[in-house]
């Protein structure tokens, strides 16, 4: 197989799960997966946290003009070893529909997808292409989401699953702590003194000696309210809270990272570096989250790594979707010097039939690590057949259908 030097095709998958449920608060009940195609006959494969129907439209939408250019369009004919190149002519070709937001969640599984395709067609895992790997291991942290319909159910289910994620061998748990909010969800509307009831009670299932991050997940109206509760945790030793507040509140962060001792966690949502970058020097958190798909791909995460790094901070990225995006957080981990961890939900603790199907075994943990691949690109192979199931499901689901 010789040198792809043009890309001749973007193939979209839009996918759902047939049992998803609107009111379920789980991103993981529909997914997005690109692949692109050379004239070499080699492909590589990206994924997106994104609405699918949405990221499709993104990506085949024609253009109009000269600053809203189509994306499959400049890729077309483009080389796809110029990674770099492609990223900002994506962005400066879209940057009247795009910029931020939805377009560049788009652009990020097709980064992705390009470092796939070049590291399969060197033959090399894409981390020996980013730079070189920094580390032989990464430690992934289980994260907890239990779907239920009552605080009782939703504490012991919470406390069930960190038992058996340290069974499992993990070294970290992230306890959903989410009472109030946007994504409190089956009802689950509680005073926020039964939310330290919750962590406490995760603190003591998994002892002292593993690590403890809780997700609250946009619950706390203000600094004041979000100040009164961090300062009951500071006794559970938490490594950090997620998004104690709404994503736009940079005041309000700044003011946690200042007048509370727990290290504050953000940034799932945001794209692009220029986002991170208010974020870090405004909001001044301890870490921060970037999507790989979200942000804008591999390309994107590694810059915004860089920036923290810079600034003294740590990155741990959010990842709510299937063996794509944790083969590309492995990946990403690899190089990184301030990642500690990466979000990794194992398939047995998933309530997604595409977490669980969509790709082959979950890479394997020993002692609570796994190892860097040294296969070439992701190191992730899809089942085909899985995929085609969920692509029927999501064709039901689209309009005119
Ligand atoms: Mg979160």
């Amino acid at each position: 197989m010789g040198r792809p030097v043009r890309i001749t095709g973007i193939e979209c998958h839009v996918l759902l799960d047939p049992d998803f449920d609107t009111t379920a608060a789980s991103s993981a009940q529909d997914d997005f997966i690109v692949e692109i195609h050379t004239d070499a006959g080699v492909s590589g494969v990206g994924e997106t946290d994104l609405n699918p129907w949405i990221a499709r439209a993104c990506i085949q939408a024609p253009g109009t003009h000269n600053m809203g250019l189509g994306l499959t369009e400049m890729l077309i004919g483009a080389d796809p070893f110029d990674i770099e190149g492609v990223w900002q002519r994506l962005y400066v070709g879209s940057a009247m529909n795009g910029r931020r937001g939805a377009v560049i969640n788009a652009i990020g599984a097709i980064d992705i997808a390009l470092h796939d395709l070049r590291g399969k067609a060197l033959g090399q895992p894409c981390h020996a292409l980013m730079g070189g790997a920094v580390r032989e291991e990464v430690t992934p942290y289980a994260s907890l989401q239990p779907e239920v319909t009552s605080f009782a159910d939703y504490r012991d289910s919470l406390v069930e699953w960190a038992r058996r994620a340290k069974s499992l061998g993990f070294r970290a748990v992230k306890s959903e702590v989410t009472l109030a909010g946007p994504f409190a969800h089956n009802n689950l509307r509680e005073s926020w003194d039964r939310s330290t009831e919750i962590v406490a009670a995760v603190r003591s299932a998994i002892g002292p000696d593993t690590a403890l991050l809780v997700d609250v997940q946009y619950a706390f109206p203000d600094a004041d309210t979000a100040l009164g509760v961090l300062r009951e945790w500071q006794e559970f030793d938490l490594t950090f809270v997620e998004t104690p507040l709404w994503a736009d509140d940079l005041d309000g962060y700044a003011r946690l990272a200042t007048e509370q001792g727990i290290p504050i966690a953000a940034g799932e949502w945001l794209t692009t570096r220029f986002e991170f970058a208010s974020l870090i020097d405004h909001g001044r958190i301890a870490f921060a989250q970037p999507d790989i798909g979200r942000v804008g791909g591999l390309t994107e995460a590694i810059r915004v790594a860089q920036l923290a790094q810079s600034h003294g901070r740590r990155v741990v990225p959010h990842l709510w979707k299937t063996g794509i995006s944790i083969a590309a957080a492995i990946q990403f981990a690899a190089v990184t010097p301030v990642c500690d961890f990466i979000e990794f939900l194992p398939a047995g603790l998933s309530e997604s039939a595409l977490r669980k199907s969509l790709t082959g075994a979950d890479p394997a943990m020993v002692d609570g690590r796994i190892r860097v691949p040294s296969s070439p690109g992701l190191g992730v192979e899809i089942n085909r057949d899985a995929m085609r199931e969920f692509e029927r499901a999501a064709l039901l689901k689209t309009p005119g259908h």
